[in-house]
């Protein structure tokens, strides 16, 4: 595991943040006060810039009027890359670098080399959007909004601990629009595929509205191995994977060959890739490569975790 923290003392605050900077711990500052966060969204409301960003392993205590180093950052960092696709708020910057940017830039890249014909883009909200936006821009065809959400009350439809509470708000929070589904043809942008249950019920929902192609675009590389560092992708075993399960489906066993399902368009890839797709009733499914999701977040490659798409590790 992989852990940061805050310790709250009579008259500072002294902040760690995780030995391979996993996750991120950023002060902030405005007129002789400081505050800690690990989401920036927190700030610019409560009228706070930010003024530094702690380094892996790094540990600081902060009062209302500096920052004590107590001790250096680590060299080597591995920061999450799912933060960017998927987890992160989109006005939030991880070692500077913007999360909606991050996303409009993948999507940019991957509508650049897209040669689909579809008539518009759209967006599975929310983390979807900043991709889709890119996406429709690199491409040269328009946004639209084919599905909308309907609102922020109901909670991440990861967060409840059962399936079916999960899909009921995975179900409950989108709504197709009918209009503007009618007879298209369809890009639908979404951060990530994990189990792939709330997908297919949308890729349904989209088809029942009269969609006549549904084509799906993943900001992120296929998940092949669960992250044991964060549990970001919330899945408990790796059979929980859809990649996985298909891997199993494929070679009779789940973990045969699993960095050749890795590489991106190897003949196990796209093998993988196209049992995917028909297991979901898609048109058409791509993933975003590793190489252009670390390019989009513009850190050297050894400084990102990517190992729930292509196994690597410092631990
Ligand atoms: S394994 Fe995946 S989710 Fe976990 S820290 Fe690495 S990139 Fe993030």
């Amino acid at each position: 595991g992989s852990c940061s923290m805050l310790l709250l003392t009579e008259d500072s605050i002294i902040a760690a943040r995780d030995k391979y900077g996993r996750t991120p711990v950023i002060v902030g500052q405005k007129d002789g006060a400081h505050a800690i966060t690990s989401e920036t969204c927190a700030f610019p409301n409560l009228g706070y810039d930010v003024c530094y960003n702690l380094g892996p392993a790094e540990i600081v205590e902060v009062k209302a009027d500096g920052i004590t180093k107590l001790k250096e950052a680590e060299k080597t960092m591995q920061i999450c890359a799912f933060l960017w696709t998927y987890y992160g708020y989109p006005v939030c910057e991880y070692e500077g670098k913007n999360v909606d940017l991050m996303r409009y830039e993948s999507g940019l890249e991957m509508g650049r080399n897209d040669d689909t014909e579809v008539d518009f883009v759209s967006a599975v909200p929310d983390s979807g959007i900043g991709m889709a936006l890119g996406y429709s821009q690199g491409k040269g065809v328009p946004y639209q909004r084919g599905i909308v959400k309907y609102t922020p009350t109901w909670p991440r439809s990861f967060t409840p601990s059962t399936q079916e509470r999960r899909e009921l708000v995975a179900k409950m929070k989108l709504i197709p629009n009918k209009t503007l589904l009618k007879d298209k043809k369809v890009i639908f942008c979404d951060d990530s595929i994990v189990r792939g249950t709330q997908l297919r019920d949308n890729v349904k929902d989209l088809f029942d509205c009269g969609a006549k192609e549904v084509h799906i675009r993943i900001s992120c590389p296929p998940l092949i191995y669960p992250c044991k560092f964060l549990n970001f992708t919330a899945s408990k075993s790796d059979m929980e994977l859809i990649t996985r399960r298909v891997i199993q489906r494929l070679e009779g066993r789940h973990d045969k060959d699993l960095q050749e399902y890795a590489t991106t368009d190897s003949p196990k890839y796209k093998a993988m890739v196209e049992s995917i797709r028909e297991e979901l009733g898609l048109t058409s499914l791509k993933f975003n490569s590793i190489e252009t999701i670390v390019k989009s977040i513009g850190l050297p490659k050894c400084c990102v975790c990517t190992h729930c798409f292509d196994g690597s590790s410092f631990d």
